[in-house]
C-alpha cells in the first residue's frame, strides 16, 4: 500500500549552500538521513518510511534575491521545523555534535510541559531556520 498524507519533500532555500550543506549533513546524517550531492550549491538526503516510501529534503541556493539573508521564524512562513529522536540520549548526543562543530545551539536540550517526557534540543540553521530534535514517547513511543 503506498504512503498516504506524510510529507513528500521539503525544499530549502538558504543564504549559505555550502555552509548550509555541512550543516544539514552533520544533523540529517545524526538522524539517518543518505545525502545526494547534485552540485556545489544543491544537496538532497533521503529518509526512507517504514513502508518503503522516501522523504527528500533539499537545500539549494534561492532562486530570486531577498532583502534578507535571515529567516525571520516570527514572520508569516515556517516556524520551525523539528525532527523525531528515538531517546533522550540521542538528542544529546546530536547537541554533542553541534557543540563539538561549533555550532551555537539556541536551546539546549530539556524537558518541555508540551507532553509527559517531551525533551528537545532547538538551534537555527546558518539562514535562521529554527530546528528542533525532540523524543516525545507520547507520539513516539
Ligand atoms: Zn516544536
Amino acid at each position: 500500500m503506498a504512503t498516504r498524507g506524510f510529507v513528500s519533500h521539503l525544499d530549502l532555500n538558504v543564504a549559505e549552500p555550502v555552509a548550509s550543506a555541512r550543516f544539514y549533513e552533520l544533523v540529517l546524517g545524526h538522524l539517518g538521513y543518505r545525502q545526494h550531492p547534485i552540485d556545489e550549491g544543491r544537496s538532497r538526503w533521503t529518509l526512507e518510511y517504514a513502508d518503503g516510501a522516501l522523504f527528500e529534503i533539499e537545500v539549494r541556493p534561492p532562486a530570486v534575491p531577498s532583502g534578507s539573508d535571515r529567516h525571520e521564524r516570527y514572520e508569516p512562513g515556517v516556524d520551525h521545523l523539528a525532527f523525531h529522536a528515538d531517546s533522550r540520549s540521542d538528542v544529546d548526543a546530536l547537541y554533542q555534535k553541534l557543540i563539538a562543530a561549533g555550532h551555537p545551539v539556541a536551546e539546549p536540550p530539556r524537558e518541555y510541559e508540551y507532553t509527559p517526557g517531551y525533551y528537545a534540543v532547538a538551534f537555527d540553521d546558518p539562514s535562521g531556520i529554527r530546528l528542533e530534535v525532540v523524543h516525545d514517547p507520547t507520539t513516539n513511543p
